[in-house]
């Protein structure tokens, strides 16, 4: 370790800033954001710096004198002997110094920051490496949600009334563990305060029986991972068990916590490994064991994913849980493969069906999906293809409708294939196209020609 990392507390203490342009007047803005006072001192100083409150700016070059009373400064002039002139006289008086960019002369340098305040998380590469560092911002941006703000200030609001009801630390510790990866956070974070304050409560009058499990219910996308939610992902990471079914794409499954448990729930056509009543009951007793239970689901779980049945047996044992929508099959894979769903020339409205056969038959409203302008997405439709494309026909639609399948959409294995309401079932049993497939009609299917070559995943 090059470094001692140290938190500075700077409030109503005197810093220095030596220079007044742009990365002088960044720095300033620092210090003050962090309570301090800023002298400035410069030949030319910025106007916007000159203005700011708690700026007392000194219009001159720099000289000893200026470092009276200092406790912190930082060079950022371009005048390289200027920066030398200041790093030797603050390290002769051991004042703290910084000079942006040359790390030689630098008695401390300054950390890359992630701002969740009260929560700081400060990192360096020790000037090894600025773009990893930047990257590695990028990173713990999306792993820490700006929410956590929020949660830090919750958690300072109760900290003492937990330290009197809970008095051994090691119960506390776990108390708070249990509320802040748990449904309170969750709370909190989605700006429910006043829920998560009941939840607490509740906590608290049970301390006995802390331990208590919950469902989370995660729209996975339809399978590139990169479609997934940051919510999704910190859940993913987070839960103990993972019951996933195989529309969740392997390496979206890849993702979850590395030791959790993983429980394939199946459900190809007619092969279904566990049935939707045996997964709601799943779900309620693995929560029933305390743990926190992720319900993966491929798309969003609100379209065609029966998330609605496995919330209400949620809701009717009492167990806590949340849905976090996901990017549903038709939104991920018309982008995908470059057909947008609605066009002001082709289509002012989309409707969403599902092609389940029942009885060897689809049951749906013919009239309204022959309507034209408008985009028809059929969900599980392969196996109904021929009574989809003859109905429509048989009410109206115009049998020279262009229609496509799109097989494993957002995948690497994503294959578009198009035809008309005519010729499409004939192209289909020669192409054979792999489950899960998306059928797309209307007229927007002809933009694909359009737009696809300039689109890099269709
Ligand atoms: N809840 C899911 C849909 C579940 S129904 C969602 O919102 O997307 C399952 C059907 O979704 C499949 O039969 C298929 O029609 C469609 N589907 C899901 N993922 C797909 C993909 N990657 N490519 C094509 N179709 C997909």
């Amino acid at each position: 370790m090059d470094f001692l990392p140290v938190f500075l507390n700077v409030k109503g203490k005197l810093c220095l800033v030596v220079g007044g342009g742009n990365v002088a007047a960044r720095k300033a803005r620092g210090m003050l954001d962090a309570g301090a006072k800023v002298r400035v001192v410069a030949p030319e100083i910025a106007p916007e710096l000159v203005k700011q409150h708690g700026v007392e700016s000194i219009v001159a070059r720099f000289e000893s004198r200026h470092l009276d009373d200092v406790i912190l400064v930082i060079a950022a002039t371009n005048d390289r002997n200027v920066n030398k002139q200041v790093s030797e006289l603050a390290q002769a008086r051991n004042i703290p110094v910084n000079v942006v960019d040359a790390p030689e002369l630098c008695s401390f340098i300054m950390p890359a920051i992630l701002d969740r305040s009260p929560i700081m998380v400060a990192f360096s590469s020790g000037g090894a490496s600025p773009v990893l560092t930047r990257m590695l911002r990028g990173t713990l941006e999306t792993l820490i949600p700006q929410s956590y703000s929020r949660l830090a200030v919750f958690a300072e609001r109760f900290r003492e009334s937990v330290k009197q009801r809970v008095s051994n630390p090691a119960k506390r510790r776990i108390f708070w563990e249990n509320a802040l990866e748990g449904v309170v956070a969750e709370k909190v974070m989605t700006g429910d305060e006043a829920s998560a304050e009941a939840m607490l409560q509740q906590m608290l009058a049970n301390e006995d029986n802390i331990q208590r499990g919950e469902v989370y219910l995660v729209g996975a996308g339809p399978g590139d991972p990169d479609l997934l939610t940051f919510r999704a992902l910190r859940l993913m990471q987070k839960a103990d068990v993972v019951v996933y079914d195989n529309l969740v794409s392997k390496p979206i499954v890849e993702m979850t916590r590395r030791d959790a448990e993983r429980i394939f729930v199946g459900k190809k056509r007619n092969d279904h490994t566990l049935k939707q009543e045996e997964i709601n009951e799943l779900l309620v007793r693995l929560a029933k064991q305390g743990k926190r239970v992720l319900r993966l689901k491929g798309g969003d779980p609100f379209i065609f994913g029966r998330g609605g049945e496995e919330i209400e047996t949620l809701a009717a044992e009492g167990i806590p849980f949340q849905v976090v929508p996901g990017i549903t099959a038709a939104s991920g894979v018309a982008s995908y493969a470059g057909i947008p769903l609605t066009h002001r020339d082709h289509a002012q409205s989309c409707v969403f069906v599902t092609g389940h056969l029942k009885d060897g038959t689809m049951n749906l409203d013919w009239e309204q999906l022959a309507r034209p302008k408008q985009t028809v997405v059929v969900y599980m439709g392969l196996h109904g293809l021929d009574i989809l494309c003859a109905k429509l026909v048989e009410h109206g639609m115009p049998d020279t409708t262009p229609i496509a399948i799109v097989q494993q959409g957002t995948t690497p294995n994503q294959r578009v294939i198009t035809g008309t309401l005519v010729t499409l079932p004939g192209i289909a049993e020669r192409e054979k196209p792999q489950a899960p497939t998306l059928i797309i009609v209307g007229g927007v299917v002809t933009l694909r020609e359009k737009l696809a070559w300039f689109h890099p995943q269709a």
